[in-house]
């Protein structure tokens, strides 16, 4: 029944696609040369069915925002414009330039988002970096901290550069300045010691990455509130709850902007940024 259903569902796409991929305008140019591949990118975007972290998924819309960033368009999976993009970015990485999205090439996207990320270098080093001195700690304020689970603290220059940046976001875009939650962190610096002690009382141990080594102790990662999908958590990886956080304004404008800031995203988990340079006064807007 429920294979069925999906069938009917992705005909359906493929079919409201399909009038997407004739359409005119900026994303449309070349449907000429694109068009079949923006079709089955259409399909696939919502059909799917992969194992991208081990479980099973369908469709790649919660990746959409990072792979539409990475590929320098603004146009959306099912139009003939990203899958020239596509195209071009499997050539230059020595993928057959299909133009069509698929696993191998996710794992490329993958590679090269965790390489941003100078904790994950260090892990792949068997290296932990140590928390910062405790006088490298600032406060958050009350009103930056998301009422669903309170944090208190954050390497100062991280402080600064999360500030500016939410200031920009404001400034930017209507939906977030009417929203006080939006970007309101509800993880920042964890001290490891009373990470280890709550992981083994309350036997949660966030598949042991929590206990082990958690980039929170850097006290350079937040968790930022980026919306959150109806009775969900504000940090539920479930595919439907990721999947609607990227949809949102919110998450949209970090994956386009944060790294004005020297934020890099972690693809799994929307809610989660790494700041990895110096503030650069160059970027300010
Ligand atoms: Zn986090």
């Amino acid at each position: 029944m429920w294979r069925s259903c999906l069938a009917f569902l992705t005909l359906w796409l493929v079919l409201a696609f399909a009038g997407a991929a004739r359409a005119a305008g900026p994303c449309h140019t070349n449907a000429d040369v694109w068009g079949e591949e923006a079709l089955a990118n259409a399909a696939s975007a919502y059909g799917l069915e992969w194992a991208p972290f081990g479980a099973t998924e369908f469709g790649w819309m919660a990746y959409a925002p990072l792979i539409q960033q990475e590929l320098h368009t603004q146009c959306g999976p099912g139009t003939p414009v990203f899958a020239s993009q596509l195209a071009g970015f499997q050539q230059t990485h020595g993928l057959a330039p299909t133009g069509l999205f698929d696993a191998g090439t996710f794992q490329v996207l993958r590679g090269l988002w965790q390489e941003r990320r100078p904790f994950v270098m260090a892990r792949i080093r068997g290296e932990c970096p140590d928390p910062p001195p405790i006088n490298q700690l600032g406060y958050l304020v009350a009103s930056e901290e998301h009422a669903d689970r309170l944090t208190r603290l954050l390497r100062r220059d991280v402080l600064d550069a999360y500030r500016r940046m939410v200031a920009a976001a404001r400034a930017e875009v209507p939906e977030i300045a009417a929203d006080p939650e939006l970007l309101q962190i509800f993880s920042g610096f964890r001290d490891p010691e009373a990470d280890a002690a709550r992981c083994a009382q309350q036997g949660n141990c966030d598949g042991l990455r929590r206990a082990v080594c958690s980039p929170h102790r850097t006290g350079t990662a937040v968790d930022l509130y980026v919306g959150q999908a109806p009775g969900r958590g504000v940090d539920s990886t479930a595919p439907a709850s990721r999947e609607y956080m990227a949809r949102g304004a919110t998450y949209r404008w970090l994956v386009a902007n944060a790294g004005r800031f020297g934020f890099v995203p972690y693809v799994y988990e929307p809610w989660h940024w790494e700041y990895v340079r110096p503030w650069d006064p160059s970027f300010a807007p």
